[in-house]
């Protein structure tokens, strides 16, 4: 099997999640959600939990340095890498730490898939999922700390990507089958 690797992008409540779980199926690659395996850490109480806990609850960065440690563990070992990353990376340093990762494992990114969805619609779609979902960093003022978070340092990784001729930019509106078709259409 050949190594793919593709990320997903894009501000809080864009859909990364959703098309996250279809990509991985439909592409067979392994989901690999920084978000999801924090969450984990935290039910667990792990130390890593514990560490992590309060600065998701305010809507913050976890440290690169925990992040990467993470990934890094859930990367190594493969024989063959295929994976879906949502929610990873985030920041300058993260991109660069997985580019250097991805080398020393002889792979690169494939392709990274930015999910376009304006303001207005995404604090909507965050507000449902906090009633509809347990997530206690979905309230209103954590939502625009998230926002604010990721036009500061996240975004900025949008170029990097572009700059590489890797970015895929796809209009996140409409249902997850409409999302999901365009993002089919721009990839390899
Ligand atoms: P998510 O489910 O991807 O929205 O992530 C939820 C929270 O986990 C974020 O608001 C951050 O506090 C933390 N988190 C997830 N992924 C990362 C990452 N790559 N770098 C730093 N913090 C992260």
């Amino acid at each position: 099997m050949t190594s793919e690797v593709l990320l997903l992008v894009g501000p809080p409540g864009a859909g990364k999640g959703t098309q996250a779980e279809k990509l991985a199926r439909a592409r067979r690659l392994t989901k690999l959600s920084t978000g999801d395996m924090l969450r984990d850490h935290v039910r667990r109480e792990t130390e890593l939990g514990l560490a992590a806990r309060q600065v998701m609850e305010a809507g913050q960065l976890v440290s690169d340095d925990l992040i990467v440690a993470m990934v890094r563990n859930e990367l190594g070992g493969n024989a063959t890498v295929r994976v879906l990353l949502d929610g990873f990376p985030r920041t300058a340093v993260q991109a660069e730490a997985l580019d250097a990762l991805l080398q020393e494992l002889g792979t690169a990114i494939t392709a990274v898939v930015l999910l376009e969805v304006d303001a207005d619609e995404l604090v909507a779609r965050l507000l449902g999922r906090a009633a509809e979902q347990d997530r206690t960093d979905d309230n209103e003022a954590t939502i625009r700390t998230r926002m604010q978070v990721y036009t500061e340092q996240t975004a900025p990784l949008l170029e990097y990507y572009e700059a590489r001729g890797k970015l895929r930019r796809v209009a996140g509106t409409g249902s997850a089958e409409e999302v999901f078709a365009r993002i089919s259409e721009v990839l390899p």
